[in-house]
């Protein structure tokens, strides 16, 4: 079912001046913003081929030669850059979403000057607007907003292959998060749902933990569904054992969840900074500011839970 031209996962260099084709219909990008929340930098995806044209996955910051490498990889058949069809954004956050005006405004760009013309649009950012909680540095308005289990297609001709991507909204790590399914290759671009290498923050209140934790289960049943046998994160590696990696990711968050439970119940009049070091006393210090942050993701949770178990007896 998988055309691999190159075998999955992909070569392990971080390359972030070329980019790294893993399927025929599929290039990754890499910005060059590596970092301790980024990892080895920001994943930009390209979907589709010449015959096609593109839909570009995380533009990621608005890194102007990562823009200009990002539009000369989509090229027409002719080997012309910018032959772009759609933007897409993961989610709202600084290291994905700023790329895509200028991006976009490439592409206006070269469309103008094109000689002869050429005979698609400028391509519209898509995604979902910013909630109300997200903060000042992510917000974000797409140009179309897309829907839970809409799709996303390319190529539509007799004699063109298609690419198709189906839209799945996974709020947790962000309020207007989603992932994308490539149905043709049963793959899931995860954006930072699930991450290879680093564990995806859950920042209070435009994260949540209950829907993250729903999140991961939704992922799960449409990768059982479809098929899905890899996930590319927006972070790290290709990982081969999609919904291995979505069940071990709940199980590791329960756990968590469970340890901090017991850490409240032992001291319940004790607060964050009082349960920050025992929840988490098997990680480094260092981590504990961003630590803090998802321990209270799970505290709402864990609050959330046991209020709706309050009432369950109650009734
Ligand atoms: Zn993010």
């Amino acid at each position: 079912m998988l055309n691999a031209l190159h075998p999955i996962p992909a070569p392990a260099d971080w390359r972030t001046d070329v980019a790294v084709p893993i399927l025929k219909n599929l290039l990754r990008l890499t910005a060059p913003n590596p970092g301790v929340m980024t990892g080895p930098g920001t994943n930009s995806y390209l979907v589709g081929e010449p015959d096609t044209g593109f839909i570009v996955i995380d533009p990621g910051p608005a890194d102007a030669d990562h823009l200009q490498r990002l539009f000369d990889c989509a090229q027409t058949p002719d080997g012309r850059g910018g032959n772009i069809r759609m933007i897409v954004c993961t989610h709202s956050h600084p290291d994905h979403a700023p790329g895509a005006k200028p991006l976009q405004a490439l592409c206006a760009n070269a469309l103008r000057a094109a000689q002869p013309a050429r005979d698609f649009n400028v391509p519209e950012i898509m995604g979902l607007p910013s909630a109300p909680t997200a903060r000042a540095g992510s917000s974000f308005i797409p140009d179309r907003s897309l829907a839970h289990g809409e799709l996303l297609t390319l190529g539509a001709g007799p004699e063109v292959p298609q690419h198709t991507l189906r839209v799945i909204h996974t709020p947790g790590h962000a309020a207007n998060h989603l992932c994308l399914m490539m149905v043709e290759d049963g793959l899931l671009f995860s954006g930072d749902h699930v991450l290879n290498g680093s564990t995806t923050v859950v920042d209070p209140p435009d994260g949540n933990m209950a829907d993250y934790i729903a999140s991961l289960d939704l992922l799960d049943a449409q990768c059982c569904a479809h098929g899905v046998q890899f996930i590319l994160p927006a972070h790290g590696h290709v990982l081969v054992d999609a919904i291995g990696a979505i069940r071990h990711l709940k199980a590791h968050r329960l756990k968590r969840e469970a340890k901090i439970e017991a850490v409240m119940r032992a001291d319940p009049d004790g607060s964050l900074d009082t349960w920050l070091p025992l929840a988490y006393d098997d990680v480094d210090p260092r981590i504990w500011p961003v630590a803090r942050r998802s321990l209270l993701a799970h505290v709402e949770r864990i609050q959330m839970l046991q209020r709706q178990e309050a009432r369950g007896k109650s009734t």
